[in-house]
């Protein structure tokens, strides 16, 4: 095992890969996908385990040393259990997540624990059963909640809560934060990005700081609409913080401290956390929006069906599928490379994209 790591253009180390193990789901969260799911694609035309495999065996020789799961719904794949068991077995790859709507934990949680999974992130928008079935389509709020007992249950260390927060949907981000307070849970907040196309409701006006402030949706008393959203519902990580943090003092809780450099949980990357004083979890937030982190994006994306993404937000892509079919190591390689030194320095303005978020890994 070589334990050189490549760096890009900018002098940025690559040692995390984010894999779309699938682009189906079994929700179909209004921001995310069209309610009639993604266009279905021929078996061949998507990698398969042991391509995925072999692909990461190739790039921990490169300097990967963390890998992601994610989706779609890495958990709705009948190969992710052997596919975890596998990559825990190469050498080099010291890190192994997974991001999840949490439904299928209860089932899958002992099995993916004992396969060597190290970690878990699962998706809650919101405590409002209505909400969250709004919000995802076809999920129960109970389902994903299940899923974090059995995530903590499991000693998957740490557990990580994501929301995404849209202003217009007035989520109760206070009883998301107070998650944190009792048990082991980190709790981060994501500011909602305008990716994907009208179908998933992301209209593409991106100054998040001069956007106008907005009330519940007019349109759609009580339910969500996304065909509407646009930049003024990303809600800066600062104001949020401030909105959790004052919150916390009224209920008695106490303000949001600051954790300290390499005290939050494992994994930070581009997170900043926070804690109510005394609590077992943190809260974390992450501006990708109003503060970009580009700087120290460490990260490259494998899409579901095989091609390099070396930026979410822009449209590049990098197919190595061709060359692991055709068992050309030498091949992969070099698109491998080639993909991390066009990775661009940062994304000034985001431009939505061709593909949906369930495609490209999220
Ligand atoms: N199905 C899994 C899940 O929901 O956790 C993994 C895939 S999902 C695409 C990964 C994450 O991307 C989720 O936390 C989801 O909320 C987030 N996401 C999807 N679309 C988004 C958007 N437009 N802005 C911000 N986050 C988004
Ligand atoms: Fe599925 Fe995750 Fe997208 Fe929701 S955010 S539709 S759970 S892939």
């Amino acid at each position: 095992m070589s334990t050189h790591e490549l760096h890009d253009g900018f002098g940025r180390g690559i040692s995390y890969l984010r894999i779309a193990v699938t682009d189906k789901c079994n929700f179909r969260c209004v921001y995310c996908m069209p309610e009639e799911g993604v266009p279905p694609r021929a078996h061949g035309e998507l990698l398969s385990a042991e391509e995925i495999a072999h692909f990461v065996r190739l790039v921990a020789d490169e300097g990967i040393r963390r890998v992601r799961l994610t989706g779609g719904e890495p958990l709705v794949s009948h190969r992710i259990v052997p596919l975890v068991r596998e990559l825990r077995a190469i050498p080099g790859i010291e890190d192994i997540s997974l991001t999840s709507n949490g439904a299928l934990l209860p089932r899958l949680a002992p099995e993916l624990r004992e396969a060597g999974l190290d970690r878990v992130n699962i998706s809650l928008d919101t405590l409002d059963p209505r909400q969250f079935s709004q919000i995802t389509r076809l999920g129960r709020l109970e389902q994903t909640l299940r899923g974090i007992d059995a995530a903590l249950t499991w000693g998957f260390d740490p557990v990580k809560v994501n929301c995404v927060v849209v202003r217009r949907l007035q989520q109760d981000v206070f009883g998301l934060a107070r998650l944190s307070v009792e048990r082991p849970v980190h709790v981060r907040f994501i500011e909602y990005m305008p990716i994907g196309d009208e179908s998933t409701g992301t209209a593409r006006a991106h100054d998040v700081a001069e956007a106008p402030r907005q009330g519940p949706d007019p349109h759609c008393p009580g339910g969500v609409d996304a065909s509407a959203w646009d930049a003024s519902d990303t809600v800066p990580s600062e104001e949020l913080r401030e909105r959790i943090s004052e919150a916390g003092v009224a209920a008695g809780l106490g303000a949001l401290e600051p954790v300290g450099e390499g005290s939050g949980p494992s994994g930070a990357g581009p997170a900043r956390y926070w804690r109510f004083p005394g609590a077992a979890g943190t809260v974390g937030f992450i501006s990708a929006m109003s503060n970009h982190f580009c700087s120290q994006c460490n990260r490259m994306r494998l899409t579901a069906d095989g091609a390099i993404r070396p930026c979410l937000f822009s449209d590049a892509e990098y197919s190595v599928r061709d060359a692991l079919r055709a068992g050309d190591d030498a091949r992969v390689l070099a698109i491998y490379r080639d993909a991390i030194a066009h990775k661009p320095q940062e994304h000034e303005v985001i431009e939505g994209t061709e593909r949906f978020m369930s495609q490209i890994g999220g």
